[in-house]
């Protein structure tokens, strides 16, 4: 009698086992990621057989080599890998991934009698890992029955990893293409030997920055901004001393101008605009004045000489307050251009500014 109700309830505490392994799916959140898997595999595995040591190894996309990923306890991951090392070099290793099957056999790198159980995880069409279990328990009290929960275990282990390692690879890629289209989007962008914006950015925002202040009633304010006598600079010391001096230039200017709000464009050769929303005329001639007094003390070193440039500037802009209609940017620009042939006939080094008007 008594054995009849120890059979039954033993029939019961499997079916329950058996059941619960049915249900493992609705232990993981998705989107998953391997780790977290990894754990509710670990949690079902515990509740199957006693097991010490539990390490997942899975094929590398890149080298098809069966990797380590994950030790519990975490202090055993170098003796599960000499313990991958040791079968493969017998080669117990590829039969157990080639049969798909899982399989007990002595530990090699464990002392005494530990048992290891090696299951492979494997979907359709492919074999995306092993997971490898050692147990002290004697290897004739790993019940067939054990056997057969560990291969469900498995399996359902495998379907879901698939999934993930699916989910986890095209989230990668498609993250590295943002990333790529960021760089894009940045180099189309950016003026190359600057680093300022150029001249599309230019002919892209300015207009958007236009219709922002007139909608919002705001000022914005713009300066055109030239070298002088930059040809000399080319003449006297090169090229690519001209180059350098374009570069320490914006870096000057870049460095004084609000970073989040004003921004700079090459307009074209030693000509930048700045852009000035929420600001005067008034105030955007005091930052230009600024700016020519920092670049006209500025030295820049070229081989054994010390070069010095001086920049004019014409600043124009508007108070949306007043009623326009619509203000193109190229008769923004034309202003600007105005008030800089103004400042080049003055004398150079200076700044001119005044309202936005329409010249005729
Ligand atoms: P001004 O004071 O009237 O502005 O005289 P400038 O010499 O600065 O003006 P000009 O327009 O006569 O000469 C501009 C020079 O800028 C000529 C051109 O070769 C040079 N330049 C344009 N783009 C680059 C560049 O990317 N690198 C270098 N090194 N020089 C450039
Ligand atoms: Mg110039
Ligand atoms: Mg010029």
């Amino acid at each position: 009698m008594v054995e009849v109700s120890d059979k039954r309830s033993a029939l019961i505490e499997l079916i329950d086992k058996i059941e619960q392994l049915g249900q493992f799916q609705d232990r993981i959140d998705f989107p998953a990621n391997i780790r977290q898997i990894w754990r509710v595999f670990l949690g079902d595995l515990r509740n199957l057989i006693d097991v010490e040591i539990c390490a997942l190894f899975l094929v590398d996309d890149d080298t098809h080599e069966f990797a380590l990923r994950y030790v519990s306890p975490e202090n055993k991951r170098s003796i599960c890998q000499k313990e991958i090392n040791f079968q493969i070099e017998c080669g117990i290793f590829s039969w157990i991934v080639n049969r798909r099957q899982p399989a007990l056999i002595p530990a090699l790198a464990f002392e005494n009698d530990a048992s290891a159980i090696m299951l492979p995880l494997t979907s359709t069409k492919r074999t995306l890992g092993v997971v490898l279990l050692i147990t002290s328990i004697q290897d004739n009290y790993i019940t067939q029955e054990n056997m057969k929960l560990l291969t469900m275990l498995a399996k359902q282990y495998s379907l879901i990893m698939e999934n993930t390692i699916l989910y986890e690879r095209l989230s990668m890629k498609h993250r590295s293409l943002e990333k790529a289209n960021g760089e894009i989007r940045l180099l189309s962008r950016t003026d190359s030997l600057t680093g300022c914006y150029n001249r599309g950015y230019l002919n892209e925002h300015l207009p958007h920055e236009i219709k922002r202040a007139l909608r919002y009633r705001h000022s914005l304010s713009i300066t055109l901004c030239d070298i002088d006598h930059f040809k000399k600079v080319n003449d006297t010391f090169g090229h690519q001393c001209g180059d350098l001096v374009l570069k320490e230039f914006v870096h000057c200017i870049m460095s004084l101008i609000r970073s989040d709000m004003d921004w700079l464009a090459r307009y074209g050769g030693e000509e930048f605009l700045l852009v000035l929303p929420e600001t005067s005329v008034g105030n955007a001639s005091r930052m230009a004045e600024r700016l020519r007094k920092h670049l006209a003390k500025k030295t820049i070193e070229w081989k054994a000489d010390k070069i010095s440039i001086t920049a004019s500037f014409g600043v124009t802009g508007f108070n949306a307050s007043k009623p326009f209609e619509k203000i193109s940017p190229e008769a923004l620009i034309n202003t600007a251009d105005k008030y800089l042939y103004l400042a080049k006939n003055e004398g150079r080094n200076r700044v001119k500014s005044g309202r936005f008007q329409i010249f005729a």
